[in-house]
């Protein structure tokens, strides 16, 4: 069989041609958005697109706009040569690869804000500037790769939800596809943050999903109140005096409102931080289930 050639594209001019070539030959593209420093879960995106596609492209950017004053900009992993052999593998056959100067060049003015979705989660906790700066670029990149589908973590569940919002409001010609957490043999969510946390705190960064599955537990014993159910997840996490929890709420999955009681599906979502390293990670259940992941 002929060997399939991985493109490396840095030129937004020379992906907007790409995309207007593949859109007249009627490819159907998937586009898997990343920050690199690419990990299973990142590659579980690229190879279902990868099955579900003609062509399969993902960027790799680390976007300087969803970073927050003092937040890991500088210190967020980045291994360009082991992602390049690693999405190559999965499938992927352009990567898109521009600098922050491509992306934002200067006079650039113009953002794309979700506004109430975007308000709790992660929003009150970096601040809706940082959704702010994920809707911005992401609305960027599809107008420059142009895909059929694309494809998100269900690891960012609020990214997800606000892309999806996005995309219905601004009528991106684009399918958006959610796909499953994938976690290590322990159960902690792969993150790309994950290298950054201590050896020391590796065992104990399980906190969070610990306590989710608690909370989970707790629906299957049969209790509903989400005051209770998100008091005796973060007791759990607090136990450890190391461990701050940025937020754990139980929210409506479509609205991200909190609810009161878990009468429908829901999602618990939560965020800590630990050895100086961020982590976030949720569950979805209700009353009836899903008990497993
Ligand atoms: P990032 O590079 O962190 O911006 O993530 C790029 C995409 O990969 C996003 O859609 C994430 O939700 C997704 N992703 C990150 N971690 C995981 C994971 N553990 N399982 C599944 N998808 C993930």
């Amino acid at each position: 069989m002929e060997k399939r050639t991985m493109r490396v594209i840095e030129d937004a001019a020379e992906m907007r041609a790409e995309a207007a070539e593949m859109a007249a030959r009627r490819v159907e593209s998937g586009f898997v958005p990343t920050m690199g420093a690419l990990h299973r879960g990142h590659i579980s995106l690229m190879e279902r697109s990868a099955g579900e596609n003609d062509a399969t492209v993902a960027s790799i950017f680390v976007n300087p706009t969803q970073f927050m004053p003092g937040e890991d900009y500088e210190s967020y992993p980045r291994t360009w040569d082991e992602d390049l052999e690693k999405a190559e593998k999965a499938g992927v056959d352009i990567v898109f690869h521009p600098s922050p100067e491509q992306m934002y060049p200067e006079r650039s003015q113009t953002s794309v804000q979700v506004h109430l979705l975007t308000r709790g989660l992660c929003g009150m906790s970096r601040g809706q500037g940082h959704f702010r700066g994920v809707t911005t670029v992401v609305a960027k990149l599809f107008n420059l790769v142009r895909p059929t589908r694309a494809y998100f973590g269900q690891k960012d569940a609020q990214q997800a939800v606000v892309i999806q919002r996005m995309v219905i409001d601004l009528n991106f010609p684009v399918e958006i596809i959610v796909c499953p957490i994938v976690r290590e043999k322990d159960g902690l969510a792969l993150s790309s943050r994950n290298v950054n946390i201590p050896p020391e705190c590796r065992e104990r960064a399980l906190a969070l999903r610990k306590a989710l599955l608690l909370g989970r537990g707790m629906i299957r014993g049969g209790e509903r109140d989400a005051f209770r159910l998100s008091n005796a997840m973060q007791e759990s996490i607090l136990k450890d005096p190391e461990i701050e929890v940025d937020y754990l709420d139980i929210v409506s999955p479509e609205t991200l409102e909190e609810v009161e009681s878990v009468d429908d599906l829901s999602l618990m979502a939560g965020a800590i931080r630990i050895g100086g390293v961020r982590l976030i990670d949720n569950i979805l259940v209700g009353p009836d289930g899903p008990w497993e992941d």
